[in-house]
């Protein structure tokens, strides 16, 4: 494991971070985390040198926190950084900070994180933090040791987030950024920004919620036209550790494979590592995404449930295969997942959503929890006039 600078943390940080988001899933269930395994690969990266965990009160349903807390007994806590976040979208009141900061370190079996950050940040949380007196609770949390240090994570625009960093002395930021999204969101001058100010810059979504592991037939020919052999994962890596602005790069890992070829990524990472050549691949791999890409859903599911049970991230999941797929075969097998999903109330199965998009009643709750600002149920009609009609993708988006 290659280690890094944590801002202005005296942290060696391991390059490669545990996201808990995206733990291995119940054979039966997918919505909800295997504990057994997953405790096995959280264990399985930090023999292997990860030394940075990432979780959030909202991911696997409130299940993750808990699985951290298992996985970090038995000697595992002491050596890790340990990182959670405050749910904005639930704070109301000033107390909600006590309540959830204690429930949290209950359900991860610790008394002190090693940073809290203020979750999803974007103008609204930004306002209400300040309303609530968030900074303060925050300082007050720090000074009685149960929080170390003091971060954010963040889904908005540049504008926002220079605000956010210029509001208070930040230790760390948690930004979405990979080889796609380098000018939405807090883009590419954010981190720097960001960089130049002390703070350590986490990175969440380096593979846009698995798409870049994914990629079409056109951009492995771009990938296999480079001098050097690696993997689309190992591109997207390599991208984000040849900058010497980031300081810790967040993998959502639900498998020993994935955490096995991610943790030997990290061995090979370093600032400045890629070549000319290679960045101008990158470059143009990212062309081939844009172009290809309909929706920029992340798969996060913040957005779910949704009342009338459509599985919103698995249409657009199916909308973007059928649009980065090259055969007419691979187009056809990726429309038949849309068939799979349920198309009338009475056949949704009642524990795991999987509506299909004809299915939204338009009632826009899913649209303020979307961190990509997505709007759902515009989109989701365009998914049923594609997928259960049989329009053309370009009667709808401009990229095709
Ligand atoms: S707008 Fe549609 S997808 Fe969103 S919550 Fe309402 S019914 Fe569900
Ligand atoms: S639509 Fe938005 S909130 Fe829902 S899974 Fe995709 S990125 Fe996440």
């Amino acid at each position: 494991m290659k280690y890094r600078k944590m801002g202005s943390l005296d942290w060696e940080v391991s390059a490669l971070g545990f996201g808990c988001m995206r733990l291995p899933s119940r054979r039966f269930n997918r919505l909800r985390a295997d504990a057994k395994e997953s405790i096995r690969i959280i264990r399985r990266g930090i023999d292997l040198g990860i030394n940075y965990i990432d979780t959030a009160w909202p991911y696997h349903f409130g299940e993750s926190e808990r699985i951290v807390g298992q996985a970090l007994q038995d000697g595992y806590r002491e050596r890790v950084h340990l990182v959670t976040k405050l749910p904005m979208f639930a704070v109301r009141r000033t107390e909600d900070f006590d309540r959830f900061l204690n429930a949290q370190m209950a359900k991860l079996q610790t008394d002190h994180l090693d940073a809290y950050l203020l979750h999803s940040m974007n103008r609204g949380q930004f306002e209400k933090v300040k309303r609530l007196g968030l900074m303060e609770k925050m300082e007050e949390a720090r000074e009685q040791g149960r929080i170390r240090h003091m971060g954010f994570s963040f889904h908005d625009t540049l504008p926002v987030f220079t605000e956010i960093v210029d509001h208070y002395d930040w230790d760390l930021a948690q930004i979405q950024y990979n080889y796609m999204d380098t000018a939405i969101q807090a883009t590419t001058d954010g981190l720097s920004y960001a960089h130049s100010k002390g703070i350590a810059v986490v990175v969440m979504e380096p593979l846009k919620g698995g798409r870049l592991a994914d990629p079409p037939e056109e951009a492995l020919e771009i990938m296999r036209s480079a001098t050097h052999e690696r993997s689309p994962v190992d591109w997207a890596l390599q991208f984000l550790w040849n900058r010497p602005e980031v300081a810790v790069v967040l993998s959502g890992m639900g498998s020993q494979q994935m955490v096995d070829e991610n943790c030997a990524s990290a061995d090979r990472s370093g600032i400045g590592s890629l070549s000319a050549q290679d960045e101008q691949v990158i470059s143009r791999l990212a062309e081939v995404y844009r172009k290809r890409l309909l929706v920029p859903c992340t798969a996060c599911r913040y957005c779910l449930p949704c009342p009338a049970g459509v599985n919103i991230p698995q249409n657009f999941a199916i909308l973007n295969n059928v649009s980065m797929e090259d055969s007419r075969l691979q187009r056809w097998m990726a429309r038949r997942g849309y068939k799979r999903l349920s198309g009338s109330k009475e056949e949704l199965d009642k524990e795991r959503a999987n509506g299909n998009a004809s299915l939204c009643v338009q009632c826009r709750q899913c649209v303020e929890k979307c961190p990509q600002e997505i709007d759902i149920p515009t989109e989701l009609t365009k998914v049923h006039a594609i997928l259960g009609r049989g329009a053309k993708i370009a009667d709808h988006y401009e990229q095709r």
